[in-house]
């Protein structure tokens, strides 16, 4: 990718740049990926932690053991609280994004979903999309 990747949140308080390879991106349909983003489930994209860097502002965060059993880290803006960034602490160089957050999310292409369990009803992504009932990247 030659095109600098770029977002932020809703207010634009928070800005973002990453001059990595964008990573697989997924949707989690996780009960906890449900309660922060307020839908049906989360599309989350895997970056380089070192390759990212906020260019304004600054997250808050909140940290819970999610359904995995790991400690998950999520990063939001403290002025609208839109949900940004998803860090594990067992995983410091990876970053998981939140998808529409980005500037231009045609960038993103889901390859599969996982926490298929949890999916509710109203959540259709196409089935030929492989998925795996629980967690396939250990977050
Ligand atoms: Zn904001
Ligand atoms: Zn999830």
């Amino acid at each position: 990718m030659t095109e600098l990747v770029t977002g932020g949140c809703l207010c634009g308080y928070v800005r973002y740049e990453y001059d990595g390879e964008l990573g697989t991106a997924n949707y989690c349909h996780c009960r906890d990926c449900r309660k922060t983003t307020g839908s049906a489930f989360n599309v989350g994209v895997r970056l380089q932690s070192a390759a990212l860097h906020l260019v304004a502002g600054q997250v808050k965060s909140y940290t819970k053991t999610g359904d995995s059993g790991n400690t998950i880290t999520r990063e939001f803006c403290p002025e609208c609280g839109s949900p940004l960034f998803t860090r594990a602490p067992a995983k410091p160089q990876f970053v998981w994004l939140k998808a529409g957050s980005l500037d231009n999310p045609e960038w993103v292409k889901p390859m599969d979903q996982i926490w298929t369990d949890s999916a509710v009803s109203w959540a259709y992504i196409d089935p030929a999309l492989s998925g795996f009932s629980r967690n396939r990247y250990h977050v």
